[in-house]
């Protein structure tokens, strides 16, 4: 494996950062303390004080249920918030570039237009799979300067995992971080890539609290990566980038991890219900393979579908002009009722167009 050299890699204002330091970072008392260090007000009960800036708790258990030690983990406000710092850690504006796949989230390319980031793209395979060798030529070649190389597993919109191969052979050949998307890494059965995370110190993990934990509302996501780097990361981040209520709820849903796991099943099975209604209906082309909570759909003419399902307050993403994804919609696995409502509401178009 290649070695990683931050000392190059990292921006050198980021490098020399000297973080700001709380009031929380200057003294670790105990809890019966008199603060009168922070300027908070001491009459209210509740989330008066600034919350933990380094998520204790949170990492503690979370530690537990990813098997991740805690220095190695980084809490973001949502998974966007680590995206936008790894960008801005390891990306000079207006000269360094990431490297990103085609079709993959959106987030990647906005964070780094707004850092004033280029981006290079490769086409993923039809089949949603890496063309190595090409990200490996692109991620070394020298004029180019790219830091960071971001990968989505499994693939939004894509649903499929990456080929465990073809990502070992990035992560062995080339001498910058490889992100790991994996947002939807509940959904399947391959392994989470942090089990590799003492093999490849380029390796970076992106999970979150948004899909399978479900709290999308309390912007909760998180980062896996070597001690160094996530140091990196969190001398970067605003001091209390998580709220006091998010830390307490999330800890609280971990805590509860049993009704993960059952929701967890349930979607799954929900997935597969759609999986085998949708191809029985004629405006349905194919079903694309899923390891996620959503279904890419290719209808016969995603257009006018998707227009009749938004008219039917049936709201999908219309993903059909992306590449590999013609006439393709990306439908999220719902409630069992709203799965029906879904599939009947597409019966229901197939009889009022075979009308005309
Ligand atoms: C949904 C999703 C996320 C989640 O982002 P948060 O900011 O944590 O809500 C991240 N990456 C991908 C690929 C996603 O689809």
């Amino acid at each position: 494996m290649k070695k990683l050299n931050l000392n190059s890699l990292v921006r050198p204002n980021i490098m020399n950062l000297k973080p700001y330091s709380s009031a929380r970072d200057e003294y670790h008392g105990s809890y019966d303390s008199i603060y009168l260090d922070a300027n908070e007000n001491p009459l209210p009960e509740n989330y008066n004080r600034y919350p933990d800036p380094h998520q204790v708790a949170l990492k503690q258990k979370l530690s537990e249920i990813k098997d991740v030690d805690p220095e190695r983990i980084f809490i973001g406000n949502g998974s966007d918030e680590a995206i936008d710092l790894l960008i801005r850690v390891f990306c000079a504006p207006g000269s360094d570039r990431v490297l990103i796949m085609d079709p993959t989230y959106g987030m990647y390319r906005v964070c780094a237009d707004i850092n004033d980031v280029e981006v290079e793209k490769l086409p993923l395979t039809k089949s949603f799979q890496l063309k190595a060798d090409e990200i490996i030529s692109l991620a070394e070649d020298p004029l180019k300067s790219v830091k960071l190389i971001f990968l989505c597993s499994p693939g939004n919109p894509s649903g499929v995992s990456l080929d465990p191969g073809d990502v070992i052979q990035i992560l062995e050949n080339v001498n910058i971080p490889v992100v790991i998307d994996e947002a939807y890494i509940d959904f399947t059965n391959h392994e989470s890539w942090s089990k590799k995370l003492d093999q490849f110190e380029n390796l970076i993990i992106l999970q979150t609290f948004s899909k399978a934990f479900g709290l999308a509302g309390l912007r909760l996501g998180m980062a896996f990566a070597s001690f160094e780097i996530i140091s990196l990361l969190d001398k970067t981040k605003p001091p209390y980038n998580i709220n006091e209520y998010s830390q307490i709820k999330g800890f609280e849903v971990l805590e509860n991890y049993t009704q993960i796991e059952k929701w967890n099943t349930e979607l799954v099975r929900e997935r597969s219900f759609l999986e085998k209604e949708l191809p029985n209906l004629n405006c349905v082309f194919e079903v694309l393979p899923s390891e996620t909570n959503f279904l890419l759909v290719r209808f016969n003419n995603s257009s006018s579908i998707f227009e009749y399902l938004t008219q039917n307050k049936i709201i999908v993403r219309d993903r059909s002009r992306q590449l590999h994804c013609e006439d393709c919609l990306r439908i999220t696995v719902g409630s069992r009722k709203e799965n029906e409502s879904l599939i009947n509401t597409l019966k229901e178009y197939e009889k009022e167009s075979a009308l005309y």
